[in-house]
């Protein structure tokens, strides 16, 4: 591709970038798409965040993404923040329009679409989650907005999971509980979704995945995994294994990419040129 003076830059704000494989994503799907973008990683230490943004800004990106270590921190520094980014409490996309920079998350939608993707509806259904942090909130805050009936997160830590229930409770039951509970088991025998948003089973310790009581889960129940390196994890091969429909971490990574891509460019996103990208990316990260 040709960069111009007139070629639109979006980016990804992080540190340490490391093997980030959203620009592989994004400008495979600019590619696709005929649209004259680019999509560069900026890694961005976090002592130098504000003069990032500042450059942003100067130098006319269309937007951003955001993510670790500045997904909260950089609230400070937009002119408004959407609610879709106060829901879950962190921002992962910036669009600047007309100068002003606008803070959006767009995991939580994404998970949402994810699911749909694979066929399944979440209104009036329940979940059970494991884990209590950033993605937690982010499933929670998709599931909620999408009319689930009941959610029950079950962390290792109490406390963690019942501030993340206390945030969203309200015309939806959401509990917090440890996952070592009878009440945690108790909710598993009775939900239709179970989530994984620990990092337990992620590369390299692919061996590992959340301690589920398979036994007590009904057959029609879908186990979803947020994890999404490698592509099929320990946990998504049982619940294959054991029948269940599964849905891997790798849909949400691509929807929320899609979803930010139809925020900078107002066009859809090919997602099968997104999943090639990403697939061929975490091939070659794992090789090496
Ligand atoms: P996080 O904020 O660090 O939260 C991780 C959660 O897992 C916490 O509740 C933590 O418990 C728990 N946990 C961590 N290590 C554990 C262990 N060894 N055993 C049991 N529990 C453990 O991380 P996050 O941002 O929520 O991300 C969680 C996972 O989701 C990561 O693997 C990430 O790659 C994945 N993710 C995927 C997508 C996607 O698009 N597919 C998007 C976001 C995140 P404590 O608080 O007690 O440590």
């Amino acid at each position: 591709m040709q960069i111009t003076a007139k070629t639109q830059k979006v980016g990804l704000l992080g540190w340490p970038l490391g093997h980030s494989l959203s620009p592989a994503m994004h400008n495979a799907a600019f590619a696709a798409s005929g649209l004259d973008y680019i999509y560069l990683p900026l890694s961005t230490p976090p002592n130098l965040l504000s003069q990032a943004v500042a450059g942003i800004r100067a130098l006319g990106f269309v937007g951003v993404n955001v993510t670790i270590p500045h997904k909260v921190a950089i609230m400070d520094y937009l002119d408004e923040v959407d609610i879709s980014a106060k829901l879950v409490g962190a921002v992962n996309t910036i669009v600047v329009k007309e100068a002003r920079l606008i803070g959006y998350n767009t995991d939580a939608d994404g998970y949402i679409r994810s699911l749909e993707q694979a066929g399944i509806t979440i209104a009036g259904k329940s979940a059970v989650i494991f884990g209590a942090g950033g993605a937690a909130r982010a499933v929670v805050a998709g599931l909620v907005g999408a009319d689930i009936a009941s959610v029950t997160i079950g962390a290792r830590d109490q406390s963690k999971a019942d501030g993340i229930a206390q945030l969203f409770a309200g015309a939806v039951p959401v509990n917090g509980v440890a996952w070592d509970s009878s009440a945690f088991a108790a909710a598993l025998s009775q939900t239709n979704l179970v989530v994984n948003a620990t990092p337990l089973g992620m590369y390299p310790a692919i061996a590992g995945q959340p301690s589920v009581p398979w036994d007590l889960l009904q057959q029609s129940v879908v186990i979803s995994d947020l994890v999404y390196n490698p592509p099929i994890t320990s946990f998504i091969a049982e619940g294959t294994r054991r029948g269940h429909t599964v849905v891997g971490g790798a849909g949400m990574l691509i929807e929320q990419g899609a979803l930010a891509f139809e925020l900078w460019t107002g066009c859809k996103a090919d997602t099968q040129v997104m999943r090639q990208a990403l697939l061929a990316g975490l091939e070659a990260i794992n090789k090496n």
